[in-house]
């Protein structure tokens, strides 16, 4: 508990949400901010892992998301002025599939129902302004004037930088192994110390269920790979020539970015890895039969890409049966949770960071989406059941 008038938060986990909760939280004057992090600062373990990901605004999984998409948008530039860094580049997000695939009409809903500014494309017309992608017949294509690429870890690196400046004491290397309420506060534990406050957020994505068990029946990990290929000229796939893109064709889903390095071009798309309970069975590396099928499919989608990967790496999520994120504050008003981001929640992390530090600085609830409390996941659970998959 703080003895200061400060209210003490803790903040537990310093990936995509914590990072932009320390900075959300340490901008504010009525409180002290602590962040706890099990590994160093901005590693390669986190679901936000892997050099960049997508950002669009027209999107797939719904209109309940636009809102929080534009005020992520107003977000990112601003954490990209405050850091001085280039964060987030708007080269568009192109969409391609068959026009009357579920996918595609959903996304037209929202481009129509929020006005976004975007270009149609036909498929002769996306075989013209888009020579790298292989179109097929009866394709259409949406380019999302507002989407492109954000680069994950520069992202979180440049929020914890400024959070600190701001005066939030930032620990790593620091596991935390429990969380528990008392009369008047909270305390946190690691093995080092027991820290007390005021209200925590807990913001451990893919292993949340072990700090809180309540999640258990909720929340699954999906593993999610990433792959980046050779194309034969670099030139065509600059980000002023490349859109951030996503390919729907059948059961594959492919997504990726322009080169960010300057020599190779992400371009991913996942195996059916059964789904984990615990960050612990996550495989660590695709296989090679699975890496063989990626660059064939690779090739297929962009004829100019050689099918080897160059750099591959394997990752985890914990998604929810409907894959919306849960965001909860317990009936305390003390401890706040943002997790379950299944897979696609990296591009409004800014927008979930401003509501956690809302949760923790206010005690209270106030406008955040009740769709997203736990109890109300939980409900969905009883009913539902089944998980979904994909994400970007
Ligand atoms: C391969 C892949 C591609 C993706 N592509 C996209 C995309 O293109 N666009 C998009 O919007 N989203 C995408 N996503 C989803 C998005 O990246 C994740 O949903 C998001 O990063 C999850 O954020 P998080 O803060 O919940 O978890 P993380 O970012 O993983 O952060 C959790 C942090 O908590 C720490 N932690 C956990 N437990 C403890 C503990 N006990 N003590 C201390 N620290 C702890 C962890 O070490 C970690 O740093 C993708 C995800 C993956 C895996």
């Amino acid at each position: 508990m703080s003895t200061t008038a400060k209210k003490r938060i803790v903040i537990v986990g310093l990936g995509a949400v914590g990072a932009l909760t320390a900075w959300r939280l340490s901008r504010r004057r009525d409180v002290e901010v602590i962040g706890v992090e099990q590994y160093g600062r901005v590693h390669e373990h986190g679901s936000y892992a892997g050099e960049s990901r997508v950002f669009r605004t027209a999107y797939h999984e719904g209109g309940r998301y636009v809102p929080m998409l534009q005020e992520s948008r107003r977000l990112w530039r601003e954490l990209e002025s405050a850091s001085g860094r280039e964060l987030y580049l708007e080269v568009g997000a192109l969409s391609i599939a068959q026009a009357d695939r579920i996918e595609m009409r959903t996304t037209l809903d929202t481009v129509r129902d929020y006005a976004l500014p975007h270009t149609l494309y036909s498929a002769e017309e996306l075989r013209r302004a888009y020579p790298q992608h292989a179109v097929h017949d009866g394709d259409v294509g949406v380019l999302d004037h507002h989407g492109g690429g954000i680069r994950s870890e520069v992202a979180l690196l440049s929020a914890l930088e400024l959070a600190e400046r701001a005066g939030a004491e930032l620990r790593f290397n620091s596991p935390v192994l429990a969380i528990e309420e008392e009369p008047g506060g909270v305390v946190v534990r690691t093995p080092a110390e027991a820290i007390r406050a005021d209200a925590v957020v807990v913001a451990s994505g893919s292993w949340s269920t072990r700090l809180d068990t309540r999640l258990h029946d909720l929340l699954r990990l999906q593993v999610l790979g990433l792959t980046w290929f050779l194309p034969q000229s670099i030139d065509a796939f600059l980000p002023e020539r490349f859109p951030a893109f996503l390919r729907d064709v059948g059961p594959v889903h492919f997504f990726g970015v322009p080169t960010l390095d300057g020599y190779s071009v992400k371009a991913c798309s996942n195996p059916t890895w059964p789904v984990a309970r615990d960050v612990a069975e996550v495989p660590t590396a695709y296989t090679r039969a699975e890496l063989v099928k990626i660059g064939q499919q690779a090739q297929e989608f962009f004829p100019a890409l050689n099918p080897e990967p160059v750099r591959s790496s394997v990752h985890h999520c914990a998604y929810t049966p409907d894959r919306t994120p849960v965001v909860d504050l317990s009936d305390s008003g003390r401890v706040a949770i943002v997790t379950g981001l299944s897979g696609h929640g990296f591009k409004f992390a800014p927008v979930l960071g401003e509501w956690a530090a809302r949760l923790a600085a206010t005690g209270e609830r106030g406008d955040v989406d009740e769709h997203f409390a736990l109890d109300a996941h939980l409900e969905r659970l009883q009913q539902r059941g089944a998980y979904g998959g994909g994400g970007h």
